[in-house]
């Protein structure tokens, strides 16, 4: 597929240029940033051979199929609604947008015009996730009685900017990480949470957003989830654990952008270790989202995924500052 990229940033760079160049026919054609000068070094550097700060631009070249939007959070929906309107499939980088009023109205643009709309959730196109969905799913654990997130993470020096200090640009670790803790558990669980209840903190690196959060979780089968976010912790790892009537499953090191870590599952038989696929997350996760583009099917982390992650880290982030339990309902997202 022939992809333009709105937003020239670190993401990008990392991880999915590479995953959209690994798709068979994968090809950048064009890097959109608010930056001519970072746009052409961007472009350079990584041998697309076309930039420019104007989306209008690059939405008019034909060739170019599907948008990635990995710019800050504020601009996801002008920029999606942009591309939607020109026709291009939209892969948008989390948190789909500020509101579920502008997440909404990207679903329903995408919708009426007939192209697919995804989110960048990679955790679900892990290995490890799907073996633990897998597991879950096929009763290995008994009824699942509750499920811990452990995902905190110290924040590279190369990113502490719009994150920390910049609540206009969508910072702040709620709408960061807590959107794909939503997305794990519902993706892990299938059931959406009916209730959050929550703390957030700054505790050293947030200037005027929240650098840490707690929140529990009601699930309509009765499970409690736990989920833990932060930028500050130098010295953890991540990793969840779903403890159910059977048997329990420890996840280490899977709250990752990498395909690592380890499953150990334990029941009354024992301890074992569970294997998992080890493709690279960004890799699958584009492989999919182009399969469903081009049969026009809903992506496997789709516009609808997306809002209802952004609804439970709102919801979160509710619940911390009101210091009450807010419940959710989801008619926008059906
Ligand atoms: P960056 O801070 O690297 O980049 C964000 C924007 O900042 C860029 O798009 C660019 O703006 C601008 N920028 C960055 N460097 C420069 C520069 N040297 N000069 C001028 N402008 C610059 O963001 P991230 O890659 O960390 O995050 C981007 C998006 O991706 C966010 O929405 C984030 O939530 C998401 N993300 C998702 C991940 C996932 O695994 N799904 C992982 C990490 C991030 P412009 O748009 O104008 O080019």
């Amino acid at each position: 597929m022939i992809w333009a990229l709105s937003g020239a940033s670190t993401i990008a760079s990392q991880y999915m240029i590479g995953a959209l160049r690994a798709q068979e026919g994968g090809t950048v054609r064009w890097v959109v940033s608010g930056s001519e000068d970072h746009a052409r070094r961007y472009a350079q550097s990584h041998d697309i051979p076309h930039s420019g700060t104007d989306l209008a631009a690059a939405l008019e070249d034909p060739a170019v199929e599907a948008v990635y939007i990995s710019s800050t959070n504020e601009k996801h929906h002008a920029q999606a609604m942009a591309a939607i309107a020109a026709g291009k499939h939209v892969l948008c980088e989390k948190p789909l947008a500020l509101s579920v009023a502008e997440a909404a109205e990207m679903i329903a643009a995408a919708r009426a015009a007939g192209v697919t709309l995804g989110v960048n959730h990679h955790l679900r196109h892990a290995g490890s996730h799907r073996a633990i969905r897998e597991a879950i799913a096929s009763g290995r654990l008994g009824r699942i009685l509750s499920l811990r997130v452990f995902h905190a993470v110290h924040l590279p020096e190369h990113l502490r900017g719009w994150r920390l200090d910049n609540p206009a640009a969508g910072g702040g670790v709620i709408p960061d990480i807590t959107v794909h803790n939503a997305d794990t558990v519902r993706f892990l669980l299938q059931e959406d949470p009916a209730s959050v209840i929550a703390e957030s903190a700054v505790s050293g690196m947030g200037q005027g957003v929240e650098d840490s959060a707690m929140s529990v979780w009601s699930m309509p089968s009765g499970a409690m989830v736990f989920s833990h976010e932060s930028f500050t912790h130098p010295h953890t790892t991540s990793g969840l654990e779903v403890h159910g009537t059977e048997g329990s499953l420890i996840a280490r090191d899977v709250m990752a952008q990498d395909p690592k870590g380890a499953l150990e599952l334990i029941t009354a038989a024992g301890r074992s270790a569970l294997p998992f696929d080890t493709t690279s997350l960004y890799e699958t996760a584009v492989r999919r989202f182009e399969a469903a583009a081009r049969d026009g099917r809903e992506a496997s982390a789709s516009g609808t995924d997306g809002l209802k992650s952004l609804m439970i880290a709102l919801a979160v982030r509710d619940a911390a500052q009101s210091g009450t339990r807010q419940s959710l309902d989801y008619g926008v997202a059906s």
